[in-house]
């Protein structure tokens, strides 16, 4: 089996700050086709020193450019053309993309860039209504608090959605008047250099800046240098622990968008047909990787033998195949070693005592790219390995509850807390579970609906901090309390007599 490249990628990806290309000065790193596990282009490593030249464009851009002091009209002007130049170039994003995330290229061009487009509207669009405030506490005093930028923001992204995840951060960081420097994951650079290289063509130089690499290697410089004022992070949880631990040092603010293992409640007071279409696209849309995903499905014992049984059913017949085929429905794992991690769950399921019930194996018959079948497992108990650990792939585990307390006790049992989803025709159900879960989002009869102005982000080991409209804001500015009498006011007079 041979796939088609979506495109023929630029040969070395390198960084972009102030003017051109950032100076590398570390190694080369290949880039890999998902679907083919062919080599496809080759990134250069920026090192530290690479990295203080992007800090140093940024914190200049910063301190002495136009942008962070530019009026609300104008800004929103930029964004505007910012979200332009993403949309008339969807196709080729959106190629690029695919060639090295392996994600199927109909969804990235429906979804994940127009997404990616939308975020400069919603922002511009954000920053159109912001409001300061004012109080008149004590007669003859006004006092004011208004919002400024904070200064250069790093961004860094993961490989699961790079440009619909990172274009969040940067419209955020841009819209409140920031410059920055994002790192995107070494595995997926190539749709965000040319994001970048768009976005660059509309801001004032320095903006934008864009450095690649490792995460110990460029992102840890990045993240440890005191140039930086904000880090916003999207990635895994231990990810997360180590650049709070080396921001902190430097006191600098951190938003942390981690891991999750959510769980999706199915009562048997649901509407069966459209709690399994959701929960089949909780656990099997993006190739299986996303943070939101509904990996933990908690079925209502009167129910589940039949819901198991369609559920497994439907996940067999899934079409696992070409990213550039329409008709695929999951494409290949983003990498060699995260196809094997995930794998290993359907063995590690089994030595806990739970069984598969399909999958848990590659799909050699599609070549060598990182297919695997959907796999689902049944789990002995909320305690098993399966069930309390990230997969981050086309893995489901299964396992009954009875009644509301049931499964609220199961589903808050984990180090997690991003998301949860409840399944229920029934008010008093909904209401009952929704109001014990413990997590920052909870959809209630639909699997994933994002609304921007809301905030969204995880209790526990799901994260730190949230993003969203008015939760960007508070992270991506800095509030300045401005006291002003209106008539002189009689002063003490130190030392006059
Ligand atoms: P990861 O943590 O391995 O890497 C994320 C980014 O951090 C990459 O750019 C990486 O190079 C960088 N990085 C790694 N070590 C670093 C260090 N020491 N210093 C600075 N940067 C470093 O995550 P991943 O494997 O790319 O992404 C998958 C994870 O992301 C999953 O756990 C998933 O749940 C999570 N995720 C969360 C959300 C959310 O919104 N909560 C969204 C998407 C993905």
């Amino acid at each position: 089996m041979r796939f088609e490249l979506p495109i023929t990628p630029p040969s070395r990806v390198t960084g972009l700050s102030g003017a051109g290309p950032t100076r590398g000065g570390g190694r080369e790193l290949p880039v890999y086709y998902p679907a083919t596990g062919a080599q496809i282009s080759t990134l250069v490593e920026d090192d530290a020193d690479a990295v203080a030249l992007a800090v140093a464009n940024a914190r200049a851009a910063f301190d002495t450019g136009p942008w962070p002091a530019l009026g609300t009209e104008k800004r929103m002007a930029v964004l505007e053309a910012c979200r332009k130049a993403i949309l008339e170039n969807i196709d080729e994003l959106a190629r690029l993309e695919c060639a090295a995330t392996g994600l199927v290229l109909r969804e990235l061009k429906s979804r994940h860039m127009v997404r990616a487009a939308y975020n400069f509207r919603f922002f511009a669009e954000f920053i159109s209504q912001s409001a300061g405030q004012t109080y008149t506490q004590t007669e003859n005093y006004v006092t004011t608090v208004t919002r400024r930028p904070v200064g250069v923001a790093a961004l860094i992204a993961p490989w699961n959605a790079p440009v619909a995840l990172a274009t969040m951060k940067i419209a955020a960081a841009l819209a409140f008047g920031n410059t920055c420097v994002l790192k995107p994951s070494e595995q997926t650079p190539l749709a965000l250099a040319r994001v970048v290289e768009l976005l660059q063509a509309e801001l004032p130089e320095g903006v934008l800046n864009l450095v690649n690499g490792r995460g110990p290697v460029t992102g840890a410089a990045l993240v440890a240098h005191e140039g930086v004022d904000l880090v916003s992070f999207t990635g895994g949880t231990e990810t997360g622990r180590t650049i709070m631990s080396a921001a902190g040092r430097n006191l600098t603010p951190t938003t942390m968008e981690l891991g999750g293992k959510s769980a999706n409640i199915i009562f048997a007071s649901a509407d069966q047909d459209r709690a399994l279409d959701g929960a089949l696209q909780g656990i099997f849309s993006n190739n299986g990787q996303q943070c939101l995903a509904g990996s933990r499905i908690l079925v209502e014992r009167s129910v589940f033998d039949d819901f198991t049984e369609e559920f497994a059913a439907r996940a067999a017949r899934i079409k696992v195949g070409d990213p550039l085929d329409d008709a695929t429905e999951l494409g290949p794992l983003a990498s060699a070693p995260h196809m094997e991690r995930v794998l290993s769950f359907a063995q590690i399921a089994r030595e806990d005592g739970g069984s598969v019930l399909t999958g848990g194996t590659r799909r050699d018959d599609l070549g060598r790219g990182y297919f695997i079948a959907p796999t689902a497992v049944l789990a002995t108990s909320n305690a098993d390995r399966c069930a309390q650990q990230e997969i981050f792939g086309p893995f489901a585990t299964i396992l009954p509850f009875d009644g509301v307390e049931d499964a609220v006790r199961i589903a808050n049992d984990t180090n997690f807390g991003l998301v949860s989803y409840i399944w229920s025709d029934h008010l008093p159900t909904v209401m009952q579970t929704q109001t014990q879960l413990r997590s920052g989002v909870v959809w209630v009869n639909t699997p994933m609906m994002r609304e921007l102005r809301a905030p969204f982000g995880g209790f526990k080991s799901s994260g730190v901090g949230r993003e969203g409209g008015a939760a960007c804001e508070a992270f991506y500015t800095e509030e300045v309390t401005t006291t002003t009498p209106i008539h002189p006011v009689s002063l003490r007079r130190f030392g006059a007599e």
